[in-house]
């Protein structure tokens, strides 16, 4: 794959510092789209704002359409701000071409499904415009790469992508879950690939933003994509997510923006110190966790003979409710607790499985 960084950082408006990204959810006027550059051009890499919005469910404002194409177009030669749009579809991609959008992003509904990802790259074929990939809905980071993948394949070199959470049922404090072992995983996977954080999305109400763009900047995320609108309550979609330009530079200002590395020696020799003791925690963890899994196949074996079933659902429950209780008395979260004991019974039913097939022979 042909795709670097470098593109990225040539656009880095301040250096030394993030990749930023502001503007409306959606383009709603001429003069709304104006205003939102004057206050951000000179200081954003590119103005966002959809014009094709692909809602959740009918009903709600779809977007502009078309003339919101002239409006970014009016906005960049007045005030020499980069601009972008999202594109769903081949037509989308051939409106943007004709009109020279700066950087085009894929929304989350539309990395979510291959046939449509394809469309667009094989739309993008034979140019070299800065594209943007955010994740899908769900938190499946082979998706996410399958899409960034599509795009290089039909020749991109310029390409991002971008995390706005995915949906989980679970979640109860933010609109999607931050998930950050996604994007974590993305950076592991494909380190040539720039990764911004749309903390807009993820959050769901402005007083939660600031939070999780320092968390994206503490996980060493490239930049962030922020929704900023002159009018927040009145937007005609995300209102309750978007910042006033003077917000958006307040939460900016107050960025911690840490480094990968540190010089002092003091640091690197404690440092190393401690992650000798991580490593001699993690010995002893899976240790045990190999112990654990012979005494599973041992009452695996058990089962087999008396012909019991696998899953034993009164005791799985017990046992749930007492590591979660032992988990919380050591400071350990319900969540954690819960997935960690999740994943060991999974892989225990699967041994035991195993041992059934194999014992059937
Ligand atoms: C958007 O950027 O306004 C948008 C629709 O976001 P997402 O695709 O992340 O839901
Ligand atoms: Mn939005």
């Amino acid at each position: 794959m042909s795709v670097d960084k470098e593109w990225f950082k040539g656009w880095n408006l301040s250096g030394e510092g993030i990749f930023l990204s502001a503007g409306p959810c959606s383009a709603e006027s001429e003069e709304q789209v104006l205003t939102t550059a004057r206050a951000l051009a000179g200081k954003v890499d590119f103005l966002r704002a959809g014009i094709w919005k692909p809602r959740t469910r009918p009903g709600s404002f779809e977007g502009v359409g078309l003339k919101g194409l002239a409006w970014l177009d009016r906005a960049r030669s007045e005030t020499g701000v980069k601009v972008g749009t999202e594109v769903a579809e081949p037509s989308h991609v051939e409106a943007c071409l004709e009109y020279g959008m700066d950087v085009l992003w894929v929304g989350a509904r539309t990395t979510t499904n291959p046939f449509s990802v394809q469309a667009i790259a094989d739309a993008l074929r034979g140019t070299d415009i800065p594209v943007l990939v955010k994740n899908p809905m769900s938190a499946d980071v082979d998706l996410w790469i399958g899409a960034l993948e599509r795009l290089a394949n039909a020749g991109l070199t310029r390409l991002g992508a971008i995390h706005r959470g995915a949906s989980s049922p679970l979640e109860m404090r933010y609109r999607n879950a931050p998930a950050w072992k996604m994007p974590i995983e993305l950076m592991r996977r494909m380190p040539e690939i720039p990764v911004i954080c749309d903390p807009s999305h993820i959050c769901g109400k402005s007083d939660l933003i600031a939070t999780i763009a320092q968390e994206a900047m503490d996980l060493l995320f490239d930049g962030l994509m922020v929704e900023v609108h002159p009018d927040p309550p009145n937007a005609l979609s995300d209102a309750a997510q978007q910042l006033t330009p003077e917000q958006f530079y307040h939460m900016i200002g107050a960025l911690d923006l840490p480094h990968e590395q540190s010089e002092s020696t003091i640091f690197i020799n404690r440092m190393s110190e401690l992650r000798e003791g991580v490593d001699e925690v993690d010995s002893q963890l899976l240790g045990l966790l190999g112990k654990r899994m012979e005494i599973v196949c041992e009452m695996g074996r058990l089962k087999l003979q008396e012909n019991v079933s696998t899953l034993q659902p009164h005791r799985w429950q017990e046992i749930l409710e007492d590591r979660i209780r032992k988990g919380l008395s050591l400071s350990l979260s319900e969540d954690f607790i819960q997935q960690l004991m999740q994943s060991i019974h999974e892989e225990a039913i699967r041994q035991q499985e195993f041992g059934r097939v194999e014992g059937a022979d």
